[in-house]
């Protein structure tokens, strides 16, 4: 054993976990003297072994910091990309997590990050920055939502700076506006438990667990709105619980899940969910006005009474949509208690939506 399988171990550790990981998502890194191993693009930490990690020259990476870049948004993440790649060692072929760069910046030897729902129920709360400040202000940073890629690095460079200047210290912990957690530590047993005791505090101010228990439903009517959507998507997925079926009980409960939380939301379970008020019978024009509405079909179907729906073209991106529905459910619950559901503006959901989408999704998911 050497320190790239102690991350190998702890990558799998977090990443086998749903409360913590999920489609995919998340990256993990290791630092030893001038290199960076992290996670490559098209691999699950769930199931990662030594070859999903990339090899990094901390030093070239480094240089990204005094290189200038053009404005505009393509042709600064392109120009970025370019020099990332280059920063790979010799013989390194992989792609790294669009993340890396964020990685790079904590001087800790292990960085663990990841979407855990109980951690954005703060980062996607109303009132979750005056929560962090309370619960983890001397111990961490918190980072306001930012697009993706090098203004996200950027962005944290800064709170980073800020942390050490104030403190003398480095931050172990960042919470990222509807994003997720980092922690970083100088083992894994520091980050282990680190992440532990983020999730216990945040937990202990956590007022109503979501209901996910399993509910029955009229299962002639679930046949209905099937075969209604079947003729939309070759895959469907169905689950029927207590907080969809609250959710979709009123337009006034629905709310919180009206628009998106995080990019990972977005990329797999769409920008928005359609709520079928009457029933299976209602399916098709509640369909057609989402579609006239956004120019796309939904991905994730809410009929009153009966449960949520994922349509899709194949079972693998039906399974990963509602898989980040419940998601979107844990969370929308854990932010009651952070001052209700904050959700990303529309000027940064239309941003992942129009052309971050096919990047962010190859870059979590690349390959697969
Ligand atoms: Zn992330």
């Amino acid at each position: 054993m050497d320190k790239l399988d102690d991350l190998v171990a702890l990558s799998r550790r977090f990443g086998s976990d749903p409360e913590w990981v999920l489609a995919g998502g998340g990256n993990t890194s290791f630092k030893d003297g001038g290199s960076l191993y992290v996670k490559a693009s098209g691999h699950s930490l769930g199931a990662i072994d030594r070859s999903g990690f990339c090899a990094i020259d901390r030093t070239k990476l480094d240089g990204i910091w005094t290189a200038g870049y053009p404005e505009d948004a393509d042709a600064r993440e392109a120009a970025v990309l370019a020099d990332l790649l280059a920063a790979r060692k010799s013989g390194e072929l992989k792609r790294p997590s669009v993340e890396t760069l964020m990685h790079g910046l904590f001087p800790q030897a292990y960085v663990v990050h990841t979407h855990p729902a109980a951690v954005n129920g703060i980062t996607c709360g109303r009132e979750g920055k005056a929560a962090f400040d309370r619960l983890f202000g001397d111990v961490g940073i918190w980072v306001p939502f930012v697009d993706p890629g090098y203004l996200l690095a950027k962005t944290v460079r800064a709170a980073l700076e800020d942390f050490r200047s104030r403190t003398g210290a480095v931050p172990a912990i960042m919470l990222m506006q509807n994003h997720g957690l980092l922690v970083a530590g100088e083992t894994p047993g520091e980050v282990e438990a680190a992440s532990t005791r983020v999730m216990a505090k945040v937990l202990g101010e956590v007022r109503r667990l979501p209901d996910l228990a399993a509910r029955a439903v009229d299962a002639l009517e679930v046949a209905d709105a099937a075969a209604t959507l079947s003729r939309h998507g070759a895959a469907l997925r169905f689950r029927s619980d207590g907080e969809s079926l609250a959710r979709a009980a009123s337009r006034e409960s629905f709310a919180p899940l009206t628009s998106a939380f995080s990019p990972d939301h977005i990329v797999y379970a769409g920008h928005e969910f359609l709520l079928v008020e009457d029933g299976a019978s209602g399916i098709e024009d509640a369909w057609s006005g989402f579609v006239a509405r956004n120019g796309t079909a939904p991905r994730i179907v809410l009929v009153r009474g009966l449960g949520a729906f994922s349509c899709a073209a194949t079972l693998s991106a039906a399974d990963a949509a509602i898989l980040l529905y419940t998601d979107a459910c844990k969370v929308a619950a854990y932010a009651e208690s952070f001052g209700g559901p904050l959700h990303m503006t529309r000027e940064k959901i239309e941003f992942i939506r129009n052309w971050e989408v096919e990047k962010y999704r190859s870059s979590v998911s690349g390959g697969e």
